[in-house]
């Protein structure tokens, strides 16, 4: 169903930019001199896709979002309702035939609904094989038929696992230990034999840890959360000294835009972390602090070998000299982004609050 929120007819760029993409060659590897493409944004109404959304409106791009706001929300993109740039769809990609209205007439695919909770594979691993792979099939599928030779594919640094050191570099082992991680393999597998047999220049990025405003799950989102009900102690899941590197989502959508445009290959996947890391319990402090708690007990819950959970990386940063060399740099080290999104994040749950 389209959702029109301003009472027109969707369109779908002018007459003559589909008759410009019609005689592009088949497998033509980029149409980004075509500022008014159609993209199609898959979660956009999510936390990162809602941020890349709101950078691709402001560049020009006509912009559709496909979403089925299972973790999105209609609030992360209202703003943009009433442009005639904008349009957004209520689908859910596990359906081939919403997954094809979504593709139709559209220039590049930003593929990024998926359900992100690493922790839902523990216990329902199915969610991760539908959510994750049958959409992704549906949407690959949409776009063989459909002629779209453009995608950008959000994976995650958890298709790597457990591995032998970092920071680790996009040829290391693909072995992860998540259902969740092996969902975004398989994708990543899935596209790799479309973008080889039907010519979809297609373009993965293995993001580590996003931060930001409107983001809704994860560790600082959990400590947020967790310290507005009981300042007083904070349970941490594993035994602290779990590393990892968080990226600021403006810096991690400015990675994603110049892989987009400068990608050279079909297949290409970069990494999109930062240039440190950060442990688990000092991301606890950062929190607490914009929180403006200066003392409270932490209840480490460890599993295994400290891990917070059955699939959970005890280190994980990535080496993201690939896309450095294409001329993208992080902004914000991981406690800059970790302290940004706490304030943001705060400021948003208590305006929410304010509303009611
Ligand atoms: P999010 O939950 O905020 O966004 C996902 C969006 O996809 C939501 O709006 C949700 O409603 C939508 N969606 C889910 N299943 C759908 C379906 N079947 N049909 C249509 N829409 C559907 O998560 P996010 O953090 O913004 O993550 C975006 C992407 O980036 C995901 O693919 C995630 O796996 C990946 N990623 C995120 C991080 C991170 O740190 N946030 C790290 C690595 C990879």
């Amino acid at each position: 169903m389209i959702v029109n929120k301003i009472g027109r007819e969707p369109t779908y760029g002018g007459k003559k930019k589909q008759e410009a993409f019609a005689k592009q060659p088949k497998g033509a590897l980029t149409l980004r001199n075509f500022k008014d493409e159609l993209v199609l944004v898959t979660g956009g109404a999510g936390f990162i896709g809602s941020h890349l959304v709101d950078r691709l409106v402001s560049e020009g791009w006509r912009v559709r979002v496909a979403d089925n706001l299972s973790s999105g929300s209609l609030n992360n993109i209202r703003h943009h309702m009433g442009d005639p740039n904008f349009e957004f769809l209520e689908v859910d990609l596990k359906d081939p035939v919403k997954a094809a209205e979504a593709v139709k007439n559209v220039g590049t695919v930003f593929h990024f609904a998926a359900n992100p909770e690493v922790r839902v594979s523990t216990t329902n691993p199915e969610v991760h094989f539908n959510e994750n792979i049958v959409a992704t099939f549906n949407l690959l599928e949409a776009m063989r038929s459909l002629d779209v030779k453009n995608l950008v594919f959000a994976s995650s640094s958890s298709v790597y696992g457990e591995p032998k050191s970092i920071p680790v570099e996009e040829d290391a082992p693909i072995k992860p230990v998540s259902v969740y991680g092996a969902s975004k393999a398989s994708c990543e597998s899935l596209i790799h034999a479309y973008s080889s047999l039907y010519g979809i220049k297609s373009v993965v990025l293995r993001y580590a840890n996003v931060v930001g405003p409107r983001l809704r799950h994860g560790v600082v989102y959990d400590f947020i959360l967790k310290l507005l009900k009981n300042p007083e102690e904070l349970e941490i899941l594993g035994d602290g000294t779990q590393i990892r590197s968080y990226i600021y989502v403006n810096d991690a959508v400015d990675a994603t835009l110049i892989a987009w445009n400068k990608a050279p290959g079909y297949f290409e996947a970069y990494n999109i972390g930062n240039l440190d890391w950060i442990g688990v319990s000092e991301i606890a402090d950062v929190v607490a602090r914009v929180m403006g708690i200066s003392d409270f007990r932490r209840a480490y819950k460890p599993m295994l070998h400290g891990v917070g959970w059955l699939g959970d990386v005890k280190k994980i940063a990535l080496d993201i000299k690939k896309l450095r060399t294409l001329g993208w740099n992080p902004r914000m080290n991981s406690k800059q982004a970790i302290t940004e999104s706490a304030k943001s994040i705060l400021r948003e749950i208590e305006t929410a609050r304010n509303v009611k």
